[in-house]
Parts: structure tokens; C-alpha cells; sequence
């Protein structure tokens, strides 16, 4: 064996980890590949088949680090936390000062800021696309410093998926910046999963259609403005049967849906800084909600279920549409504006039209609408999307298919939670006049905290007298 001979080093063959690998191979670079568990490389080595020949399988990252040609970079596909700070401190005693340490996996983005402000070279990199993505084209979204970006951007750019000759691999920004990328990426994802979701259920429980009708429905929104991977595999779900049963795969997978923290993540950034995030947070409420089963279970005894069935020809196919498409452009709208504060807060310049051209393609939220986001944040990167020309002519249009929705999901018990959030944040957005008068007044009562005038400038106070 060569011993220098890989152009890149990876640690982790799970899911994500073997995938990239072989994807990077497949791409002409030669790559030093390490597990924990060592047996696990010798069955990877196997499975690559041909790709074997541009894998170097080393049993130790003392030999994974000797097998790559310096300048050195490594990338890290293994859980988010301490093992990513364990991995680079062992890295960092072995190699040498200008080689990279390159965090693939799903870390928050504070962790990113804390590893790249020591100031050895390292990049935090977002990953999306899951087990396809990561072996024919993810989506990446870069962060760190530039000059170490620059040096394995060819390589990432040659694995990434592409979009119309555009490869989706972005830098952006220094220290967190990709990985909060990523995490706000993510936050969007519970968000279109669960609207998505919400129309299933307002189609299976107040309008009685079966699993495979509701595929019908999601492969033909999957032809129009709603055209995304998320919708398609939707498509696909819903008409699959069980082999064992021959019941839709649908009706026999439990309601309870797990996750991992990226969404909970996004709603915790939002919170803090004070960005109204209210559709992502919805979803995340929903997915711990789902994971309640027995109380939902004891609830449903005490109070009787709720979905009741809609009358015949109350919602058509086409309003449920539409509510879902002024959903998204809510959910997005708040998305990249939270990107903006978080830009802000971490001194980043987040380049708003290549985050949407980022997602494009290779990730899990890809669809139609981020090339018209792209256009409309190119036009007004600082605009809040849902005021831009495209985004306002089509909530125009939406908006009271949206209001249709909700308010009869509602009055039939049929849980709408985000798509319920993305109607008041738009009635909000759209309300000069809006109710916080009250709060203002409320606020001095108890806590003298003073409150403006609409006809005088200054801190004022109320006369409240002794009762406050
Ligand atoms: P897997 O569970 O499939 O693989 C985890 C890998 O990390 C294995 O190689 C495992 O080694 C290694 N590992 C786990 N714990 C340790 C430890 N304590 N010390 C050393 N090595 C360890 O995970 P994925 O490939 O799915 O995920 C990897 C990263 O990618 C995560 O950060 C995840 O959030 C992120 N990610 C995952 C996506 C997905 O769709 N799965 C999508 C995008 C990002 P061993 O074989 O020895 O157990």
C-alpha cells in the first residue's frame, strides 16, 4: 500500500458514514476509511465491490492518518456530541498543525462555534439526504474558515447533488455557520413533515379517503407548486402494503414519531432570539405530542375522539392544497428569517439565496418552491420572503384556502397544529392594529413598566392609581 496515497480520511461507516465514503470513491478521490468497531470496515470493504480499489481500510487513526497525503483532512461521521470532542482531540495529537478536522455529522451549531474557536483548522459541515443523499449527491452547507473550506471543496462539491450543473455544497459562513444551516434545515423539515401530515389526517379522518386515495391526492400535488421529495415519498408511503397483512403499510405503523433534536434545536434558537418561529414549533410540539400515546389513549376515554367527519363537499382537494402551499411560504418565511437573526447574533454574512439554492436538490426538504425562494431572496435578500412579489402574489391566493382549512379542521376536531400557527403568524404579519395595547397597559398595572403613546412620544404612565 501506498502509505500516503487517499486524498481525504472519514471515521464513522454507519448509515451516513459508508455512504459518503463510497460516494467520495465513486467520485475518483481516494479515501482512508476507520470504525470504531473494526470488524464493521472489513464488511464495508467487501460491499464497495469495485470501489474497493479507492478505499484504504486502516484499523487504527494512527494508520488512517499515516495512509492520507498531507495537507490532511479528515471527516468525522459519527453521533453529535462527546465522541465528535474524543475523536478530535485524537486527531489533533496525531496530525499535523495545518491538516483539518471536518464534523459531518447532525452537532449543534454551538458546539461547532466552541470546536473552530481553538483554532486548529476545522469545518463544520451540514449534511442532508439521508442514506441516498449521502451516497449519490447530498446537500452540504459549509462552515469554517474559508481558506480550509477552499482546500476540500472539490471534493465536496464533486459528491454533492447538483442543480442543473450546480453542485449543492455552500460555504457558509465561519465557526456554527453551516451546521446552524443545517439545523434550521432541519427545523423546516418537522415542519413540511408534519403539514403534510396534517392534511393526511384531515383527508383520512374528516374525509373519509383510504391510504392509497391519499397517495393519489399527494402524487398529483407532486406535480404542481407543492413539488418536493418530502410530497413524493408521501406519494409512496400512502399507497405501499404491508406484505405480511396486505393492509396499506399506512394503517399498521404505530402514530408515535421519534426524533433526534434538531427541530426541538431550532425552536430553542428561535426562542432565544426571540424570533417567531410558531410553525416549526408547532411541528416539534406535535412530534412530542405523538410520543404520548397512552395519554392521548386515556384522553380519547375520557373526552371521546375527536375527529369528526367533514360534510360531503365542505373541503375540496384543491382548497386543502392550497392551505398547504400558504403553510410551506409561513414556514419558510419564518425559516430564513430566522436565518437572519442568527446571522446577526454570530456575526456571519448567512447568504440567504444560496441557502435556498443549497436545498434545491440532494436534501430532504428539496422542492419546486426553493428555486422560487432562491429568486425572490436573490431580488431582496433582506426582505422578509412572504412580502416579496412571487411569495405575496401567491399567499394572496392561498390565504383563504388556508383560513378555509383550519377553521374546519377545527370545528371538526381534526388537529391542524402547524398549519393552524403559519394562518396566525400571516393574520399577525398583516395586523397594524394589533392587540399588545392591552399587554402594554397590563405590563405598567403590575410592573410600572411604563408604555408609549400613539399620540405623544415618551414613556407614559397609566392611571392605575392605588390598584396598581
Ligand atoms: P449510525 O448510527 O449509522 O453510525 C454511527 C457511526 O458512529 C458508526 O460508525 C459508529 O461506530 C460510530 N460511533 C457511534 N458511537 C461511537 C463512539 N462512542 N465512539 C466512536 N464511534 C462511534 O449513524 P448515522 O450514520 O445515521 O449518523 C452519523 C451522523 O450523521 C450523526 O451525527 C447523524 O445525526 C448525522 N446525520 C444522519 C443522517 C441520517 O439520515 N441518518 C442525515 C444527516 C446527518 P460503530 O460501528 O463502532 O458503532
Amino acid at each position: 500500500m501506498d502509505n500516503q496515497a487517499a486524498d481525504i480520511g472519514l471515521i464513522g461507516l454507519g448509515t451516513m458514514g459508508a455512504n459518503l465514503a463510497l460516494n467520495i470513491a465513486e467520485n475518483g478521490f481516494k479515501v482512508a476509511v476507520h470504525n470504531r468497531t473494526v470488524e464493521k470496515i472489513e464488511g464495508f470493504m467487501h460491499d464497495a465491490g469495485p470501489l474497493a480499489s479507492q478505499l484504504v481500510a486502516c484499523d487504527t487513526v494512527e494508520e488512517l492518518i499515516r495512509a492520507i497525503k498531507p495537507p490532511r483532512a479528515v471527516i468525522l461521521m459519527v453521533p453529535a456530541g462527546p465522541v465528535v470532542d474524543e475523536y478530535i482531540a485524537t486527531l489533533r495529537a496525531l496530525m499535523d498543525e495545518d491538516d483539518i478536522v471536518i464534523d459531518a455529522g447532525n452537532a449543534n451549531f454551538q458546539d461547532t462555534n466552541r470546536r473552530a474557536a481553538s483554532g486548529a483548522p476545522f469545518l463544520g459541515i451540514g449534511v442532508s439526504g439521508g442514506e441516498e443523499g449521502a451516497r449519490f449527491g447530498p446537500s452540504i452547507m459549509g462552515g469554517g474558515r474559508k481558506v480550509h473550506w477552499d482546500r476540500v471543496a472539490p471534493i465536496l462539491q464533486a459528491i454533492a447533488a447538483d442543480y442543473q450543473g450546480i453542485p449543492c455544497a455552500t460555504w457558509m459562513g465561519e465557526g456554527g455557520a453551516g451546521h446552524a444551516v443545517k439545523t434550521v434545515h432541519n427545523g423546516i423539515e418537522y415542519a413540511d413533515m408534519q403539514m403534510i401530515a396534517e392534511a393526511y389526517g384531515i383527508m383520512r379522518d374528516g374525509m373519509g379517503l383510504q391510504p392509497a386515495q391519499i397517495g393519489d391526492v399527494f402524487e398529483g400535488w407532486n406535480t404542481g407548486v407543492l413539488k418536493s421529495y418530502l410530497m413524493e415519498i408521501s406519494a409512496t408511503v400512502s399507497k405501499a402494503v404491508d406484505p405480511q397483512t396486505n393492509a396499506p403499510v399506512l394503517d399498521i405503523i404505530l402514530d408515535r414519531a421519534g426524533q433526534k433534536g434538531t427541530g426541538r434545536w431550532t425552536a430553542i434558537e428561535a426562542q432565544h432570539l426571540g424570533v417567531p418561529a410558531t410553525v416549526i414549533e408547532a411541528a416539534v410540539a406535535a412530534r412530542n405530542l405523538s410520543s404520548r400515546l397512552q395519554m392521548r389513549q386515556k384522553g380519547e376515554s375520557l373526552f371521546g375522539a375527536a375527529p369528526q367527519r367533514l360534510a360531503e363537499g365542505q373541503l375540496t382537494i384543491d382548497t386543502l392544497g392550497n392551505a398547504l402551499i400558504a403553510g410551506k411560504i409561513m414556514c419558510y418565511t419564518q425559516g430564513f428569517e430566522l436565518l437572519a437573526a442568527l446571522s446577526a447574533a454570530n456575526d456571519w454574512t448567512l447568504p440567504m439565496p444560496e441557502i435556498a439554492k443549497v436545498w434545491r436538490e440532494g436534501c430532504i426538504i428539496r422542492s419546486t418552491m426553493l428555486n422560487d425562494m432562491a429568486n425572490a431572496l436573490a431580488e431582496s435578500p433582506d426582505a422578509n420572503l412572504m412580502f416579496s412579489d412571487f411569495f405575496a402574489r401567491l399567499m394572496r391566493e392561498t390565504q383563504t384556502d388556508l383560513r378555509q382549512t383550519v377553521s374546519l379542521a377545527a370545528q371538526s376536531g381534526l388537529p391542524a397544529p402547524a398549519l393552524s400557527a403559519g394562518l396566525s403568524y400571516f393574520d399577525m404579519m398583516r395586523t397594524s392594529h394589533s392587540t399588545a395595547n392591552l399587554i402594554q397597559a397590563q405590563r405598567d398595572f403590575f410592573g410600572a413598566h411604563g408604555f408609549e403613546r400613539r399620540d405623544a412620544k415618551g414613556a407614559h404612565h397609566g392611571p392605575w392609581g392605588s390598584n396598581s
